[in-house]
């Protein structure tokens, strides 16, 4: 009796949580090869605990493709260690969505990363030369490389691997990055050039889309390019200014946005929600804001019409460091860090510390909600 008793306590509190939040995400460069066990130890005693029940690992190269095994990471998980993750997810009910940054994000500072690094024909920009010394801003405007949604051979490549990932971590949705996508119909691409670049950019989604569609798999996107920077006051790297925000209207209304904001708690879920988009909003690493986010959600929510509610999705702590140093700052391990990044952490400004207020604050909202 007292076991059933038990079993229906916990049931209404998981009730109670996903009505509050249905989507409670964490976001993290997937472990390397040798961090795969004490990421599942994190997984097991701090995440699943917590009430996390969505994983976005950004895996881009880390997996030892078969498609093309060129594009692998020198060092890259392989079907066993992903198995590995993905029984262990499993196990703590949680739902796993791999990322490849598509479209943008195809070089990093110097250096061309992603699809462009094995495959130089699809670059949007071929005339804007890597430079030896990164430096922002600069005369190109260079901040991360794009790939040209209209060459003929991308799509062959990218769904082969978007498949690959999928069948690997056995996923039912998957996220195809597309943030801060600068180079877009740039006016030298012979295929691109004095196009619509909002059509560009919604073309390449609802492509994806459409792919993972005939296997029941959603799209999942971070939402900056579809802001529209200059009437927001956003600007060019949370919003658009070039344009591609009109791509709202554009693409399918199954594609979840995950809606990010760092600095202030920007009410922009609420747009997306009722242009007919599920949206999660993403913190970073001020947990006061973090909180806010957190709050305003479950507000946004909790006074939504039945038609809305359902779009207010949820929330998800991103990290943009990886996975073994997050472990290791979150468990007080000393760690390599810049020195404008030690002094914000030890001001409490850190992705760990934002985690920890999510959390907190979750914590909270669904024991007051009881
Ligand atoms: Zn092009």
């Amino acid at each position: 009796m007292f076991s059933l008793l038990f079993i229906a306590a916990e049931t209404f509190a998981q009730q109670t949580l996903d009505n509050l939040l249905p989507v409670r995400g964490f976001s993290i460069a997937a472990p390397k090869p040798n961090e795969v066990d004490r990421f599942i130890k994190f997984v097991n005693e701090e995440l699943a605990p917590k009430g996390i029940n969505t994983l976005l690992l950004r895996v881009d190269y880390n997996f030892q493709y078969e498609s093309y095994p060129k594009l692998r990471d020198s060092i890259a998980l392989s079907k066993a260690d992903v198995k590995k993750l993905v029984d262990a997810f499993t196990k703590k009910n949680i739902r796993v969505i791999p990322q490849i940054n598509l479209l943008g994000h195809q070089s990093w500072a110097s250096k061309v990363v992603g699809l462009l690094r094995v495959f130089p024909e699809f670059d949007e920009t071929p005339h804007v030369k890597m430079p030896e010394k990164y430096e922002w801003p600069n005369p190109d405007g260079l901040y991360c490389k794009s790939y040209c949604p209209l060459h003929p051979d991308v799509h062959k490549v990218v769904f082969a691997l978007i498949d690959e990932i999928c069948d690997a971590f056995k996923s039912t949705a998957f996220h195809a990055g597309m943030d801060e996508v600068f180079y877009i119909g740039d006016d030298k691409c012979p295929r691109c050039g004095g196009r619509d670049k909002a059509e560009l950019f919604a073309g390449e989604v609802n492509t994806i889309r459409n792919h993972l569609a005939l296997k029941n798999r959603e799209l999942w996107i971070w939402g900056d390019r579809l802001i529209d920077g200059k009437t927001t006051g956003m600007g060019i790297w949370e919003a658009s200014m070039n344009n591609t925000h009109r791509a709202v209207d554009l693409i399918n209304k199954d594609v979840v946005i995950c809606d990010w904001h760092y600095e202030r708690p920007d009410q922009t879920a609420v747009y997306f929600a009722m242009k007919g988009f599920r949206v999660l909003t993403c913190p970073w690493r001020r947990p006061d804001v973090t909180t806010a986010q957190v709050e305003d959600m479950a507000r946004f929510r909790k006074y939504a019409t039945n038609g809305m509610k359902d779009r207010y999705y949820g929330i998800m702590q991103t990290v943009w460091m990886g996975c073994g140093q997050f472990m290791d700052n979150y468990y007080g391990v000393k760690t390599e860090m810049s020195e404008r990044n030690k002094e914000l952490a030890a001001k409490g400004i850190s992705d760990w510390d934002s985690f920890r207020a999510m959390t907190k604050k979750i914590d909270e909202l669904s024991k007051a909600a009881k």
